[in-house]
């Protein structure tokens, strides 16, 4: 049902960049075949999923919406890719996204934007728009997205599905491509909080191959959401981050959150305002950050390990080969993260730009640290609007960036941090995002108080 769906739509979503619809039946005939013999490998055997390209498959291409993959297809499996299997979890195809992960609209892919099914005029997010429109578009039931500025939740918010941040460490990244590893995350993707809680218990706990695994059981996070659908906050404490409202967050937007926050209250939540004085310096330090980390990342793709090789006829150096593969298979959004990050790191440099946003990053955390104190999670509005038209933000990268003004900071701290729908705005009609936040390793605090509003 899902692969005729997906037929019937993604000529104009384009939610999907590859689907396997062999492998997907061959995959489903198996986890049918084991749940009549009595041994499903898990409550999800079975169900489909929508897998964002930045995940290695040894049996689909893995392209990360670049030219410089494309038709590459990787010698082994993720971590992530991996567990799913084991779990017999159906694996339909892989989910279009910004180049690297690097944007906010999915408009930054080489094979050509996602639509948003909500109105396909208007952008999905990013950078996992694809996994996110294919949730909100019923070609797939489950999805999974990697978030490193606010990749899984924007793409949520926007589309009206449910995106989880897991606890930095939480889900393995051996086998994700990396754009900035000390922020990457992988994470599940969902249309309800129980749906994403069970794929994150699939997909999360510790990994040799990965030295950033945490090795602390995973979270609770099931029996979490099926404790918070009950609908009773009562000693939940609250805490709405004075600092995330006010210039550039729609008025619609405020007034679906300021509903969210009641509604909170009325399922028994004790809500308070707290500060957290540095997050206005969290977009600064990212844009710092990641660049200089993928400046870094990106230098393997240089032509003679994998993927894209461009004028190597006999005539030319091994530099030049290089230089002329990286003009060609790299788009503009990623060069600039490049150049940025190159300075950033380069000798002179180094203290007062990467050294000083590594403070600022620090001061984010204690600010965490000391809202945890009061509070048992902090909420926000995902993002500061709603999904904005295909085309608005794309010659504007600042105006792109704005997007992950909420989301940010938790990517920086590492803690975890969920989107989940808040209903439609009153003044656009379009999906609005409650984002919850907690300390790390309280993933499960997340699902209880997402499953009570939901
Ligand atoms: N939009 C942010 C960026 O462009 C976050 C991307 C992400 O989380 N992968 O970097």
């Amino acid at each position: 049902a899902h692969l005729d769906r997906i037929a019937a739509v993604d000529g104009v979503v384009h939610s999907f960049l590859h689907v396997d619809a062999d492998g997907a039946l061959a995959a489903a005939r198996q986890a049918d075949e084991d749940r009549a013999a009595g041994k499903a490998a898990s409550p999800l055997a079975g169900v489909p999923l929508a897998l964002k390209d930045v995940f290695a498959t040894s049996d689909m291409p893995t392209t990360c919406g670049s030219k410089m993959l494309e038709g590459w297809t990787p010698p082994y499996d993720a971590t992530v890719t991996r567990r799913l299997r084991e779990a017999g979890v159906v694996v339909l195809g892989k989910t279009n996204m910004d180049e690297f992960a690097m944007g906010s609209s999915t408009e930054n892919s080489a094979y050509g934007p996602t639509r948003n099914p909500w109105d396909p005029e208007r952008i999905p997010g990013g950078s996992g728009g694809g996994s996110a429109a294919a949730l909100a578009a019923f070609e797939a039931p489950l999805a999974i997205g990697t978030d490193t500025g606010g990749s899984i939740r924007q793409p949520g918010a926007v589309t009206g599905t449910v995106g989880v941040k897991p606890t930095y460490g939480g889900v393995s990244r051996y086998g994700l491509v990396a754009f900035s590893s000390s922020l990457d995350q992988p994470g599940p993707c969902a249309r309800t909080v129980l749906d994403a809680a069970l794929l994150h218990e699939v997909i999360a706990g510790h990994d040799p191959m990965d030295s950033t695994s945490i090795s602390s059981p995973v979270p609770q996070v099931v029996a979490a959401a099926r404790d918070g659908a009950a609908g009773d906050l009562t000693g939940v404490r609250v805490g709405v981050v004075r600092e995330f409202a006010g210039d550039g967050y729609q008025p619609g937007v405020e007034r679906s959150f300021r509903a969210a926050v009641d509604q909170l209250a009325k399922l028994g939540a004790e809500v308070v305002e707290v500060s957290c004085p540095h997050f206005e310096y969290a977009m600064g330090a990212y844009y710092l950050i990641a660049p200089s980390e993928c400046s870094s990342n990106l230098a393997r793709f240089d032509a003679m390990r994998y993927g894209l090789r461009v004028g190597d006829d006999g005539s030319r150096s091994a530099e030049e080969v290089m230089s002329l593969t990286r003009e060609a298979g790299f788009g503009p959004e990623v060069k600039r993260r490049i150049m940025l990050g190159t300075y950033a790191l380069s000798s002179g440099y180094y203290d007062a730009y990467y050294g000083q946003a590594q403070k600022v990053r620090t001061l984010i955390t204690r600010d965490f640290a000391a809202a945890f104190e009061q509070v048992d999670v902090l909420v926000s509005p995902t993002t500061p609007t709603t999904a904005f038209p295909i085309g608005e933000r794309t010659d504007d990268p600042l105006a792109m960036y704005l997007a992950d003004l909420c989301t940010i900071p938790s990517n920086l701290a590492g803690n975890a941090a969920m989107s989940l729908p808040s209903g439609l705005s009153d003044e656009d009609g379009l999906p609005v995002g409650l984002q919850i936040m907690a300390p790390a390793l309280a993933d499960d605090r997340l699902y209880r108080v997402g499953a009570a509003y939901e």
